[in-house]
């Protein structure tokens, strides 16, 4: 097994919740990180805490990730872990959603996923080893009422990520899928805000409806996502894998 601290690890949206828990932990153990993300205030702050590097670009953006990911390489070395984790959760109704929601969600949580791996995986073929880590979603692994674009972007990276590891199986290239259920971060913040807004239901009510669908009656918490990466990252075996950090929610 390579050793993890002599990598360097891009994760893309690493400036708040599941991906701040990730960089924190893969800095911990000495890995290299780099932070990309579109906030270049709050990426910054987070790079200084974590004591990690950072790149702005926004991942549907080609070739400003083109100059983000050469600007890490240059100062860090190939890129041998990429954390694909920028993404966006927006709900409405399938017959009230627009054509720009539609396409936003897709660019964001597919194409982005997309982008970044086709901007790493030449130096990591070069390397002949390679973490590919794709936040996806439980949304990945079944379908959610008034989030029909979301679950088709990250269903589209489950398919990914399958094709992917299989591509790559026998050039030291793992490539798998992190699914988590309702996460105490941002996204789910704005979920409950939304619930309140157009339900009139108080936030309590609102989060035991989205703590509903996980058997342990919980959200999950950002850093158990982080721990299941770090785990993922050492393993050699395991590719073109959804896991599950859910409560027991998909099976
Ligand atoms: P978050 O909003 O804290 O993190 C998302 C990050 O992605 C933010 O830093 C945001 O700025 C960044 N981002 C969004 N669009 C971007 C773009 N175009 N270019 C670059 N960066 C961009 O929320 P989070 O919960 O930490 O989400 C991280 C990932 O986990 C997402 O892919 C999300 O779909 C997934 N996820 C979250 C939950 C949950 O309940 N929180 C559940 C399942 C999956």
């Amino acid at each position: 097994m390579s050793n993890l601290a002599e990598q360097h690890a891009l994760v893309t949206g690493g400036g708040s919740g599941i991906g701040a828990a990730i960089a924190a932990s893969l800095a911990e153990i000495g890995v290299t990180v780099t932070l990309l993300g579109r906030n270049v205030e709050r990426l910054a702050l987070k790079a200084a805490e974590l004591g990690v590097s950072h790149q702005v670009a926004d991942v549907t953006q080609r070739r400003q990730l083109g100059k983000a990911f050469s600007a890490a390489e240059q100062e860090h070395g190939a890129i041998t872990i990429l954390i694909n984790n920028a993404g966006e959760a927006d709900a409405i109704a399938f017959a009230k959603m627009d054509d720009d929601h539609w396409d936003r969600m897709l660019a964001v949580n597919l194409s982005g996923v997309y982008n970044c791996t086709k901007a790493a995986i030449g130096p990591m073929l070069a390397a002949g080893y390679g973490r590919v880590i794709n936040i996806a979603s439980t949304a990945a692994l079944t379908g959610y009422a008034y989030v029909s674009a979301y679950c088709a972007a990250k269903h589209g990276v489950l398919g990914l990520t399958r094709a992917l590891a299989l591509e790559y199986a026998r050039q030291g290239i793992t490539v798998n899928a992190v699914c988590p259920g309702y996460t105490d971060t941002d996204i789910v913040r704005q979920a409950i805000n939304n619930i309140v807004a157009s339900t009139g239901r108080s936030e309590d009510e609102a989060l035991n409806e989205l703590v509903r669908g996980n058997p342990q009656g919980r959200l999950i918490h950002p850093e158990e996502v982080a721990e299941t990466v770090l785990w993922l990252c050492g393993q050699n075996s395991i590719t073109g894998q959804a896991i599950a950090v859910a409560g027991g929610e998909t099976m």
